[in-house]
């Protein structure tokens, strides 16, 4: 703990040009995730991590990487403390989304004090911070008690292999923060999701003579309208206080080959989230009642199930963790606005790497994924002084 005018003499040290310079070369290496196809063009997460790692090598941590699939790494470096203190990871992930339809998204461009480009706030922004914090403590001679770690993961976009891998390997920490960008709300939950495909199979028949046949997409009607029903129940339990109520609902279909022909198959994605408390098995455990009392109703139909095709944890920190209080109370007198915790939309890294961990970042979810993505460079000093001041609060004690 430290008084606050050390805080600001700190804070004041933090140097946007060197922050953006580190921001924009990030965006100008692609880094878009495969989404598990083979090759892509610009798909060069390896070499954003190796930049990450040089960076990280450069400011004098101590750096490490370890493969999670072949070619596709987590990256970390730790500046050691001087004593068994607390430990703290500043995380994110090294991956964006595509880049359809967004000419020039690999060209930074900075305008009217936003720095634009596929990466801006979904989350190179907040790598470049967590340097950035780096080197002011370094450089400012600052000792930690306990281990600060930052950490790159490889492929949040999709099926978050890297924050998996991170959970059970390492590195570890007390405490986390991921600067996915949450509007500078600092988010303590967020729900789960869980996918499961669902198959219907049926009989092919030409279709001038239906009644020969059993149409898989009839078959695959009664499901949807099961998953109806579910999402009106589940409507009706208890609701997280800040998640809301869980959500289910069909996503993908496909079925039929041609129109002359009654349709021996379809199959339905199922996307289902999943407050705190719900888990993966109950999740599974309520879809296979429910098609069973389809079947049951339907017996001409037979119905596959399978999955989970996509598995994210929900996150739920508690209100009295240490790193949750610190960001908010640093929110609190950084921006000097009543911050309270709030839930994140969407799933994040946070929940596979089994400490406690909570969301706060600059830049809205409107921005990232979109085709004009950029970060307010007055926002990226604010976050980043809140992340300065919470390595100062949780891991600096004289
Ligand atoms: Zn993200």
């Amino acid at each position: 703990m430290t008084d606050p005018d050390t805080y600001t003499t700190l804070c004041d040290k933090i140097d946007q040009s060197l922050m953006v310079e580190d921001l924009t070369t990030m965006i100008s290496i692609p880094s878009m995730n495969p989404f598990q196809q083979e090759v892509r063009k610009n798909y060069r997460e390896k070499e954003m991590a190796e930049f990450y790692c040089d960076r990280m090598s450069d400011l004098g941590l101590e750096v490490s990487s370890r493969d999670v699939v072949p070619g596709r790494p987590n990256v970390w470096g730790v500046l050691k403390g001087k004593s068994n203190g607390a430990s703290l990871m500043l995380a994110g992930h090294l991956d964006t989304v595509g880049d359809e339809n967004y000419p020039g998204a690999f060209i930074p461009r900075i305008e009217n004090n936003r720095v634009f480009g596929r990466g801006a706030c979904d989350m190179k922004d907040a790598l470049a911070s967590y340097l950035e914090v780096v080197r002011v403590i370094r450089d400012e001679g600052i000792e930690l008690s306990g281990d600060l770690i930052l950490t790159g993961t490889a492929d949040e976009e999709d099926q978050m292999i890297g924050s998996k891998d991170l959970g059970k390997n390492g590195p570890w920490a007390d405490y986390g923060i991921i600067g996915e960008p949450s509007n500078m709300e600092v988010c303590s939950a967020h729900m789960g999701q869980v996918g499961y495909l669902v198959r219907s199979l049926g009989k092919a028949v030409h279709s001038s003579r239906p009644e020969d046949g059993i149409n898989a997409i009839e078959g695959m009607m009664h499901i949807v309208d099961a998953l109806k029903a579910l999402q009106q129940d589940l409507m009706s339990r208890d609701a997280h206080t800040l998640c809301g109520h869980g959500r289910c609902g069909p996503a993908v279909i496909r079925g039929g080959t041609v129109v002359s022909t009654v349709p021996d198959y379809c199959e339905l994605e199922i996307d289902r989230r999943i407050i705190p408390g719900e888990t993966r098995d109950d999740v599974y455990a309520e879809l296979y009642s429910l098609i069973s009392s389809v079947v049951q109703s339907h017996p001409q139909f037979r119905f596959e199930i399978e999955g989970p095709t996509i598995d994210v944890l929900p996150l739920d920190v508690p209100a009295d963790n240490p790193v949750l209080n610190s960001v908010l109370g640093l929110v609190r007198s950084v921006t000097n606005n009543s911050a309270e915790a709030s839930a994140f939309y969407g799933g994040t890294d946070a929940p596979h790497f089994g400490f406690s961990t909570v969301i706060f970042g600059a830049g809205a979810l409107q921005q990232a994924h979109s085709m004009n993505e950029y970060v307010e460079i007055d926002d990226m000093m604010i976050t980043t002084r809140v992340y300065l001041c919470s390595v100062l609060d949780l891991l600096y004690r004289t």
